[in-house]
């Protein structure tokens, strides 16, 4: 079932759009298997669940962290996470740095944007992601790159609402694209859509999605 879901969802993806397979609360064995079915990259929303997930499957798969970062676990990912999406202070930047400092990487961040109605969703509004790059503090961080944005639409079929909050995020990701110029900061990627939502997100500019359910199958928890 996996490995047809995976073929099914990447059969609609232009080239150019990472899939993240997100296997948040799923076991070992169906992550296996989605590498057996040759995937690469998985997203995990806990620091300790992914730091038991690496230790045990191949170390050629890249780790992406798409949950709410809790700064004191930034060090147990620090020597191998390839991606953090979920960036939404200074601090937890500045943090970042730190831990990547020691083991000599440059870690690729997303800063989070809220470009959703509900209260509950995190991110940075987009004054603040411009104030956040241009601040003294960022320039000297040499040990992350913000690789781009990540977004997370409102939950909702209402196609209208989605294609305005995914529609916003690009725009402002061009405009940033156009007018940064510092070397820590190289916007490339554009992260927004989920199993609900990724088709939309793709038309509007996304250029990688995070796929859990439609992958796994559902979840019994979040
Ligand atoms: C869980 C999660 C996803 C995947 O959700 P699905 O609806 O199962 O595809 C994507 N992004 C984030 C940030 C998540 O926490």
């Amino acid at each position: 079932m996996i490995q047809e879901n995976l073929e099914k969802i990447k059969a609609t993806l232009p080239k150019n759009v990472t899939l993240v397979a997100v296997s948040k609360t799923k076991p070992v064995e169906d992550l296996q298997e989605a590498y057996n079915a040759g995937q690469r990259v998985f997203g995990e929303n806990k620091i300790q669940e992914m730091v038991d997930k690496f230790d045990v499957l191949p170390k050629d798969i890249q780790w992406h962290m798409i949950g709410h970062l809790q700064s004191n676990k930034v060090k147990y990912m620090a020597h191998f996470v390839d991606l953090i999406h979920g960036v939404d202070k200074l601090k937890t930047l500045k943090v970042i740095n730190k831990e990547a400092k020691k083991h000599n990487r440059i870690i690729n961040c997303l800063l989070q944007a809220k470009i959703a109605e509900e209260v509950s969703k995190f991110g940075l509004s987009f004054a603040n992601i411009e104030s956040i790059l241009q601040s003294d503090d960022f320039a000297v961080l040499e040990n992350v790159n913000i690789a781009g944005f990540m977004g997370m639409a409102t939950f909702t079929s209402d196609e209208n609402q989605l294609n305005k909050e995914f529609s916003s995020l690009k725009k402002f990701f061009d405009k940033q694209k156009e007018e940064i110029n510092l070397p820590n900061c190289n916007l490339k990627t554009l992260s927004m859509g989920m199993s609900g939502d990724y088709p939309l997100a793709v038309k509007k500019g996304s250029t990688m999605v995070r796929v859990g359910s439609a992958i796994f199958g559902n979840r019994n928890y979040y």
